[in-house]
């Protein structure tokens, strides 16, 4: 059973005005298509791991073999990353957190604003293409890091609570060079219920 990617829950002009249309088109039509096919042909010679899940592939990433694990590393890892990044998102999105990841927010980083600080700051920072996360780390503590390209936190024994695509494909048709305003902007179409479930997820 080949990877396929998961059609978007919402119109692509659905999160306008802070995600525009076109971005969303192309994001999830082009680019995460793209990853999708690419895994798919990296998989053909392995029929043993054709049976993983994505995430399990990401996971055991150190074990794949050499030949094809880059290739898994980067469009494995865009697959997984963008099945998230779709759900944690939604029209009329936004507010203040409820529930749990509220509560865990609060306790870890003192208040919504400055979670959100670190979190606008961390991906501001990032050098290049890649992603802001909040984790749960190997140790069972929130954390937020970034990573480069298309690498999930799961590679390193961390869990993806929530995370933001800081690939300029991401933004720059309405942002440009802007990062640091679509990272603020962001915050308006997030979905703390969905959030909320990959949290309990993670324990
Ligand atoms: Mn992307």
């Amino acid at each position: 059973m080949a990877h396929e990617v998961p059609p978007l829950p919402y119109d692509y002009a659905a999160l306008e005005p802070y995600i525009d249309a076109q971005t969303m088109t192309l994001h999830h039509d082009k680019h995460h298509a793209t990853y999708v096919t690419n895994l798919n042909n990296a998989l053909q010679k392995y029929p043993q791991l054709q049976n993983k899940s994505p995430e399990e592939l990401i996971r055991g990433i150190k074990s794949v073999p050499d030949d094809i694990r880059t290739a898994v590393r980067n469009n494995g890892g865009g697959h997984v990353n963008h099945s998230m990044f779709w759900k944690i998102m939604k029209p009329k999105g936004g507010g203040a957190p409820t529930g749990k990841i509220a509560d865990e927010i609060k306790s870890a980083f003192g208040s919504l604003e400055d979670f959100q600080k670190l979190f606008n700051d961390t991906g501001t920072k990032q050098f290049g293409s890649g992603w802001v996360w909040l984790v749960r780390n190997s140790g069972g503590k929130l954390q937020v890091l970034s990573t480069p390209n298309q690498d999930n936190p799961m590679m390193d024994g961390h869990y993806p609570i929530m995370g933001n695509d800081v690939w300029e494909h991401a933004y720059y048709l309405k942002y440009q060079n802007k990062r640091a305003d679509y990272l603020a902007a962001w915050w308006n179409v997030v979905n703390w219920d969905e959030i909320n479930k990959r949290l309990q997820a993670g324990k």
